[in-house]
C-alpha cells in the first residue's frame, strides 16, 4: 500500500514538474549554459561576463560561472567554450539573401544555411516583391524559415516601375509566421541593377563640375526617380499605416531628394518609424549633419563597394573624399547601421568579420575579389573601430529592425540569438579578424550551426 501511495505522489510530482519550471537558488534553471568563456554583451564596452544560461528561446542570466552553474539542473546542456567568445546573433539589415537566391544557384533554404554558418541570425531582405513575400510566407509556415527575417516589401522595383501599395495587405512589424514579419516598404529613389543597365547614380547640380568624363558619360544624366514631394508622399502613405520606409540613395541628388522627402514628413517630429537610407555612398557636406537632426538611419555596406573604386571614378579626385564617409556619419551621432547587400559580391561578403575588417583596415584579404575589380580603399579618415563596427551588426541594426528590445545585444529577457566565435574581434588584430570562425550559431535558444571543434 505504501509503495503504491508514494507512486502515486511521485507521479502527481512528475505531473507538476513538467507544468512547472523548474528554478535554482536564483531563478529559472537553464536548458542550455555556455560556460568559461568570454560573453560580450555589446551594451556598453567593457561588459564582459564569463558565462550565459538560457532558457526556453529566451536568455535568463548572463554572468559569472557561478551564478550561470546556480542555474544548472539535471536536464541542462552544458557547454564548455574553453575561453572562447560569445557575442550576440549578426544582424544583417540589408541584404539579397532570400530574393537573389535562386540567382547564385542555391535554395532559400541553402542560403540560410549559409548565413547560419556565418553567424546570421537576423536579417532584413531587402527586395520583397508580391509572389516571394508569399513564397516565404509559405515556407515560414512550414517551419523553413530559420533566419529571422524581417521582409522589406517593395514599392517600385530596381529599374523604376511602380508597384504601389500592394504593401498594404500586410500588417507591419509584427511576426507573421515563425521568424518571418513584413520589415518595411523598400522605395529606390534611383535605379539600381536593371537588366544589363548601369546603376543610376543620380548627381545634383552641386557636384556637376566635379564629374569625370565617365560619370557625366554614364551617370550624371541620371536623375532621381521621384520629386521630393512625390517621394515625401510615398513615405507618408507607408507611414501612415505603420509601415517603416527604407530608400535606396547611392548619389547625393538620390540622398539629397530623400533626406528632404522624409523631412517633409516629420515636420519636426521624431523620426518614430526609423525611416532609413540606403548606401549614402556620396555624401556631400551639407547633406552629412542631416541624418543626425532628422533622425534619419543611415545603411552602409562595407564589402560590396568593391564597386567604390568606380563610383569613385565617376568623380575628380579632389572630391573623392565625398565617398563612403563612415566615420564621418558615425561621427555625427547617426544611428548607423552596417549591411551586406549582395552578399555574393565576393564569397565572404556574407560574413560578419570580413565586413568589419572591410570598415577598419585600407585593403582586404578577400580572395573572391579577383572576379571583380580591386575593392576600393577606404581612406584612413573613414574607418571606424571594431567596438563602432560590431555594433553597427547588432545593436543599431536591430534598432534599425525595431527589434532592439528583442535582439543586438545579450540581456536577459532578450530572444536567445548568440553566436560563439573561436576569438574575440575586439582583441585581435584587424588583420586577422577573417581568421576568426564562426563556431555555433543559436537562434531562439536552438543551435542551428554547430563546428565539430565546439
Ligand atoms: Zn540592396
Amino acid at each position: 500500500m505504501r509503495s503504491g501511495r508514494s507512486t502515486a505522489l511521485g507521479g502527481l510530482l512528475g505531473l507538476l514538474a513538467g507544468v512547472v519550471t523548474a528554478y535554482g537558488a536564483t531563478g529559472p534553471l537553464a536548458d542550455l549554459v555556455l560556460l568559461n568563456g568570454r560573453v560580450v554583451t555589446m551594451v556598453a564596452e567593457g561588459d564582459v561576463h564569463e558565462a550565459i544560461a538560457i532558457a526556453g528561446d529566451r536568455i535568463v542570466c548572463v554572468g559569472t560561472q557561478d551564478e550561470i552553474l546556480d542555474r544548472v539542473g539535471t536536464r541542462t546542456k552544458q557547454i564548455d567554450l574553453a575561453g572562447r567568445a560569445v557575442y550576440p546573433g549578426f544582424v544583417d539589415p540589408h541584404t539579397h539573401l532570400l530574393n537573389d537566391s535562386w540567382g547564385q544557384g542555391l535554395s532559400p533554404i541553402e542560403a540560410q544555411a549559409l548565413a547560419l554558418r556565418n553567424g546570421i541570425t537576423s536579417a532584413a531582405n531587402m527586395y520583397t516583391p508580391p509572389p516571394e513575400t508569399e513564397v516565404y510566407l509559405r515556407m515560414a509556415e512550414r517551419g523553413e524559415i530559420r533566419v529571422r527575417f524581417s521582409l522589406y516589401l517593395i514599392y517600385n522595383s530596381s529599374c523604376g516601375d511602380v508597384l504601389g501599395d500592394w504593401y498594404a495587405q500586410y500588417e507591419p512589424l509584427v511576426e507573421l509566421a515563425p521568424r518571418l514579419r513584413v520589415g518595411g516598404v523598400k522605395v529606390f529613389s534611383e535605379t539600381s541593377v536593371c537588366g544589363g543597365e548601369p546603376i543610376g547614380v543620380s548627381f545634383s547640380d552641386a557636384l556637376a563640375d566635379e564629374l569625370t568624363a565617365e560619370g557625366r558619360a554614364g551617370y550624371g544624366s541620371n536623375a532621381p526617380l521621384f520629386t521630393r514631394a512625390e517621394l515625401a508622399d510615398i513615405i507618408r502613405e507607408a507611414g501612415a499605416l505603420g509601415f517603416p520606409v527604407a530608400v535606396h540613395a547611392i548619389g547625393d541628388a538620390g540622398i539629397e531628394t530623400s533626406l528632404g522627402a522624409i523631412e517633409d514628413v516629420l515636420r519636426g517630429e521624431s523620426n518614430r518609424l526609423r525611416h532609413t537610407i540606403l548606401h549614402n555612398l556620396f555624401l556631400r557636406d551639407d547633406l552629412l549633419p542631416r541624418y543626425a537632426e532628422l533622425g534619419v538611419v543611415a545603411a552602409i555596406e562595407s564589402m560590396s563597394s568593391c564597386f567604390a573604386n568606380y563610383y569613385r571614378g565617376l568623380i575628380a579626385p579632389q572630391y573623392g573624399h565625398i565617398v563612403r564617409r563612415w566615420a564621418d556619419l558615425v561621427a555625427t551621432g547617426a544611428h548607423v547601421t552596417a549591411n551586406s547587400d549582395w552578399p555574393w559580391c565576393a564569397q565572404e561578403a556574407i560574413s560578419p568579420l570580413f565586413r568589419l575588417q572591410a570598415l577598419m583596415v585600407a585593403d582586404n584579404r578577400s580572395d573572391s575579389y579577383a572576379a571583380w575589380e580591386p575593392c576600393g580603399l577606404l581612406p584612413e579618415d573613414q574607418f571606424v573601430d571594431a567596438w563602432t563596427g560590431l555594433r553597427m551588426m547588432t545593436a543599431e541594426a536591430a534598432f534599425m529592425l525595431h527589434r532592439e528590445d528583442e535582439i543586438g545585444t545579450l540581456e536577459a529577457g532578450k530572444l536567445a540569438d548568440l553566436v560563439v566565435l573561436s576569438e574575440d574581434p575586439l582583441l585581435v588584430d584587424s588583420d586577422v579578424l577573417t581568421e576568426i570562425d564562426v563556431l555555433m550559431t543559436v537562434v531562439g535558444g536552438v543551435i542551428e550551426w554547430r563546428d565539430e571543434r565546439l
